[in-house]
């Protein structure tokens, strides 16, 4: 089973995707990997959740990633004691840490980080950015403001900090709990909400200690300031552009996404684009036609996978936003001016043993041309560095490593293919052979770019490429694949 592109597809389950049969719809309409949103949902229930989608990887043989996305420091303020307020422009509005329901003049900010971090002049947004208000003065337990953008504000509703970094972690408490429990069921891809530093990557990589890879999410200014750094220590990005939109002038959103998938595609990092791509087909069977070019604009720009959050988690038309995302990227990466507007964004090769054997297979791949570039890989570094070359046919990569072969269903343009490492190359080149003619990505007379590093037996890196016509005779003498490697 071979899917016909490269930009793949995240889908968030939510109650309106949770069933066997959804998961099921879901993967055949195009989810690549299905996320976890950690802000809902119990323990127990994604746990049900993984055991529904593992099943679904065994009915259909093929490896799906899974997210555990973790909700970070998400700041709320309190309750109101008739549940909201109106708040007017230009009036005074208090912020504290008191329990007292809240009124027309305070409510409760039930956290002390604010008040140490705040300064006169700051801005607070309440509601995805619906409100501000303005800091005139403030101790260890209040602020004072006076209101920027009124309107009404009700429980528990959001705050964000644009102006301030916290002296906090992205991870609390229910993210360390969340993260332990998400490690221990075995999932292997994990988010980091509101990264505001390279200390705050380093961080939860030391908590994750190689069991999985990290996500992560850029959504603070301070991050965008860090932005190389980040991108250097982390396993992957994501543009979460909804809480970006709030904390930065939504105006700023486009030219940020660019920059990031810029620095993502030169380092050789996953990079998502997220949230409100379909946003209309929430309630709509059809998406407006800016949301169709923000899709195929992701995929223009190189972006490794495109995300739905709330489509396909509580919308009405959650397989429709599947089939409907998969349909722009199709469209799109047939469009005959893609190729130069991929490659407008073109990452520089390393000048590396790796790098250079990459570059040239791509190449290859075009002059020849072939069906397929060929990889093998125990930690998948080496299917990401053929992936960042963006060549314009399919990475098959081979990996012992199951983890490893769930992750890459979420990087441009990789098949993976769960199998053991082969003793030499000529097992190798078989096997190559074998899965692309039965999975369809080649056929009898086509060539195969397959790359390497040899000798296999001291974990060389890539260093030599092959080019192989695939004939008769090579697919009969081909090694079985032992069946229980299958996912
Ligand atoms: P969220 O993250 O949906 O978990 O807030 C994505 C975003 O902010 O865009
Ligand atoms: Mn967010």
């Amino acid at each position: 089973m071979r899917r016909l592109r490269q930009t793949k597809i995240v889908a968030t389950i939510g109650p309106a995707s949770g069933t066997d049969e959804m998961l099921a719809h879901l993967f055949q309409a195009g989810a690549d990997v299905f996320r976890f949103n950690f802000s809902h949902g119990t323990h127990e229930e994604h746990a049900a959740q993984l055991k529904r989608v593992r099943a679904l990887e065994e009915r259909v043989g093929r490896p799906i990633g899974v997210l555990a996305d973790l909700q970070g420091p998400k700041l709320r303020v309190g309750r109101f004691a008739n549940s909201k307020v109106s708040l007017e422009t230009g009036n005074a509005f208090r912020l504290d840490l008191s329990e007292e329901p809240g009124c027309v003049d305070r409510v409760q900010l039930p956290h002390p980080e604010i008040f140490e971090a705040l300064r006169p002049g700051a801005k607070l947004l309440l509601d995805d950015g619906r409100l501000c208000l303005g800091v005139t003065a403030c101790g260890p337990d209040f602020a004072d403001t006076k209101v920027v953008t009124g309107g009404t504000l009700s429980n528990n509703k959001g705050v964000n900090l644009p102006d301030v970094v916290l002296d906090v972690s992205p991870l609390t408490e229910k993210d360390r709990r969340d993260l332990r429990f998400a490690l221990e069921i075995g999932i292997s891809l994990i988010a980091l909400s509101f990264v505001q530093r390279p200390e705050d990557v380093e961080e939860a990589l030391g908590l994750i200690d190689g069991r999985a890879h990290l996500i992560s999410k850029l959504e603070k200014p301070s991050a965008i300031e860090k932005l190389e750094e980040i991108v250097d220590l982390t396993d992957g990005v994501m543009v979460a552009r909804g809480d970006l939109g709030v904390e930065l002038p939504p105006e700023m959103v486009p030219a940020i996404q660019k920059r990031i998938i810029r620095a993502c595609r030169q380092a050789g990092k996953p990079v998502i684009v997220a949230t409100q791509m379909l946003d209309s087909m929430i309630t709509a069977p059809t998406p407006t036609r800016a949301e169709t070019s923000d899709v195929a604009n992701a995929v223009y720009e190189g972006a490794d996978a495109v995300m739905l959050s709330g489509e396909t988690a509580v919308g009405q038309h959650p397989v429709a936003a599947v089939s409907m995302m998969d349909r722009i990227i199709k469209h799109s990466e047939n469009d005959p001016a893609y190729p130069d507007l991929l490659n407008a964004g073109q990452a520089v090769p390393r000048r590396t043993t790796a790098d250079t054997i990459t570059e040239s297979a791509s190449r290859a791949s075009a002059t020849l041309p072939a069906a397929a570039i060929v990889t093998f890989t125990i930690s998948g570094v080496t299917a990401l560095r053929a992936s960042r070359r963006r060549p314009l046919v399919p990475i098959l990569v081979f990996t012992p490593t199951l983890w490893i072969a769930r992750n890459l269903s979420g990087v441009w343009g990789v098949h993976t293919i769960l199998a053991e490492m082969m003793n030499d190359h000529v097992d190798m080149d078989a096997l190559a052979v074998k899965v692309a003619t039965e999975e369809n990505f080649a056929k009898s007379g086509d060539h195969l770019v397959i790359t390497a590093g040899l000798p296999l037996h001291i974990l060389s890196p890539t260093n030599v490429m092959r080019l192989v016509q695939i004939q008769h005779v090579e697919t009969e003498r081909v090694a079985e694949v032992p069946a229980d490697i299958r996912v």
